[in-house]
């Protein structure tokens, strides 16, 4: 790969066997010739942030090198979504699998069909938390991640996932 750049995707799962889904979605992930895993973070449960009640989330991020350019990265997350059949009925509601670019290198855009970084990303500790597990000296919007995530109401409603 020439001309690469490192991205953090923060990965999702509320339905179904959420578990099995995070590692298939690493795995479809890193499936592909302009993408290269570069680390992970622990899995966490996290309790829904809105939206209807629902059950809890299994949320994870990763680091990817990649020589995909942004839109076809998303691109990429988008098809991996739907190989879960993830449904998008209900805004915020129960999904079987999201993934979302968190960061791109250090670009910046506005645009609503890729926002960068993610605008909700710096609020939301299921995003903050396993990214600053993963890498101690990540920096957001100049801030470190691991001061936004004390930060983060949601952060009460995180505990590390064990299993049953
Ligand atoms: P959410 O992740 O906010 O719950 P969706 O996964 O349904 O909602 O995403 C809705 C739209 O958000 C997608 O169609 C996508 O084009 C857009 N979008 C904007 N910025 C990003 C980003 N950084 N990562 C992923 N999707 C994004
Ligand atoms: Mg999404």
């Amino acid at each position: 790969m020439s001309g690469t750049v490192r991205s953090v995707l923060a990965l999702g799962s509320n339905l179904g066997a959420s578990r099995d889904t995070l590692v298939g979605a690493v795995a479809e992930l890193a499936d592909h010739h302009e993408v290269r895993l570069h680390a992970l973070s622990p899995v966490v449960r996290t309790r829904p942030v809105g939206g209807p009640e629902q059950p809890d989330y299994l949320n994870m991020v990763l680091e990817v090198e990649t020589s995909l350019a942004p839109l076809e990265l998303l691109a990429h997350c988008q098809g991996v979504e739907e190989k879960y059949q993830r449904t998008r009925s209900v805004r915020w509601g129960p999904r079987t699998l999201d993934v979302d670019i968190i960061t791109y290198g250090s670009l910046t855009s506005d645009d609503p069909t890729l926002t960068l970084p993610h605008p909700r990303a710096a609020s939301r500790a299921f995003v903050l938390q396993p990214w600053a597990w993963m890498d101690p000296g990540a920096r957001l919007d100049g801030r470190l991640v691991s001061e936004l995530a004390a930060e983060a109401p949601d952060l009460l409603g995180l505990v590390p996932f064990e299993e049953d």
